[in-house]
Parts: structure tokens; C-alpha cells; sequence
């Protein structure tokens, strides 16, 4: 079961992604994850994304896709894995085919979880925090009692400066023209199931069993 988890900011890709890792005991591989692992184990390759990172640089592909290799050809990968911000470019979804086909594996789906632009917008602008307590509330999903006050202690409730409409929708444009050719290079290949992320979590999870088929134990 060899997994790539694609979706916009706010579609629920990481509470799908826990109860998949779950189900089917494969690891969940995140490119964070991945970077912090690798330097932790201060191997080449971790060193030298390290280098780039301190600088405040951008990690180079060629240290990426090296650093997937040694994470997907780990014992824990034996059974399938999910892939989660790996890859972003159709480059990096070149390399992945070749790491795989030398681990003699291939990719078996990339799940796309699709949520409309104007709820990811309602999901990511939604957020409010305190000011005196630093509580956090959602207008939609967790709404304080009383408008603008917090529960708690009665403090006075903001929008981070990145949660506001101007932000969020530039973020999801950026993201937006970033995934689509990759999702057409995947699409083309024949692996995305398309998601609807729309509805209840529970329900989304189990459109992707559905797909996914029994456990894998
Ligand atoms: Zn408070």
C-alpha cells in the first residue's frame, strides 16, 4: 500500500492521514518528519540539509529526493507507506518513480482530498484567539459563547494576521498552481482517487477504506 496524500490547506489531510497510518499500519512520512529524522541521525544527507536550513535556505532537490530514498527503503516502508508534502513538483514526481522502481516498488494511489475554495476559506479564516489566555475558538467549528469574548476568562478575541482573508486566499492560489501539475503528471499515470473532503470526517475516512480495501493485517 503505497501511498501519496494530496489536498489543499484546510481540506483535512492530516486528520485523514492519522486514521490511515492507523488502519493499515504503514508510516505516515512527512517531508518535516523526514528532515528532523535525517538530522537527528546526523546522516550525509541530514548533515547537508541541515548546511541549507541554517542558512535559511531552501533545501536543494537532489537532498530531498536522497533523503526519501534512505526514509522509503527503511524495514517500516516493507508493508506500504503515506507520503504527506512529498512530492511538490513534477521533478520530485520523477524522482520518486525512479527511487521506487529501484526499491522494486511502485506507487499504488494518490488520494486528493478536494474541498471547495470558499469552505477552505471558511476553515482557515475561522480561527480566534485569545488575547489575554491565548485560547483558541473557531467562528464555525468551536464559536465562543458570547461574540469576541473568551470563554475562559473574558478576554478579547483576535484574528492572526495570517488567518485573514487576504492571506489565506494568496496561500491557497500559491498551492492551488503548485499541485496542479503535479496532480495532472499522477493524473495522467492513472493513480488519483479523487475525495470528496466535504463531508463529515468520519465519512471521508471511510470513502478512502472503501477504496483502500480491508486492513491491511
Ligand atoms: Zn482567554
Amino acid at each position: 500500500m503505497n501511498l501519496v496524500l494530496m489536498g489543499l490547506p484546510g481540506a483535512g489531510k492530516g486528520t485523514q492521514a492519522e486514521q490511515i497510518t492507523e488502519e493499515y499500519h504503514i508510516p505516515h512520512i512527512s517531508t518535516g518528519d523526514m528532515f528532523r529524522a535525517a538530522m537527528k541521525d546526523e546522516t550525509e544527507l541530514g548533515l547537508q540539509a541541515k548546511s541549507f536550513i541554517d542558512k535559511g535556505e531552501l533545501v536543494p532537490d537532489e537532498v530531498t529526493i536522497g533523503i526519501v530514498r534512505e526514509r522509503l527503503g527503511k524495514a517500516d516502508c516493507e508493508k506500504g507507506f503515506l507520503l504527506d508534502g512529498f512530492p511538490r513538483t513534477v521533478a520530485q514526481a520523477e524522482a520518486l518513480e525512479s527511487i521506487l522502481s529501484d526499491l522494486g516498488k511502485k506507487l499504488d494511489h494518490v488520494i486528493s482530498i478536494n474541498v471547495d475554495k470558499s469552505i477552505l476559506m471558511e476553515r482557515l479564516t475561522g480561527r480566534r484567539i485569545c488575547k489575554n489566555c491565548g485560547a483558541t475558538y473557531h467562528l464555525v467549528f468551536n464559536p465562543p459563547a458570547e461574540e469576541g469574548v473568551c470563554d475562559k476568562c473574558g478576554g478579547e478575541l483576535y484574528q492572526r494576521a495570517d488567518d485573514n482573508e487576504e492571506t489565506v486566499s494568496n496561500r491557497l492560489e500559491v498551492n492551488v498552481k503548485q499541485s496542479k501539475p503535479l496532480l495532472d503528471f499522477y493524473s495522467h499515470k492513472g493513480y488519483v482517487r479523487e475525495i470528496d473532503g466535504q463531508q463529515d470526517i468520519n465519512k471521508v475516512f471511510a470513502d478512502i477504506k472503501n477504496l483502500l480495501g480491508g486492513s491491511a493485517e
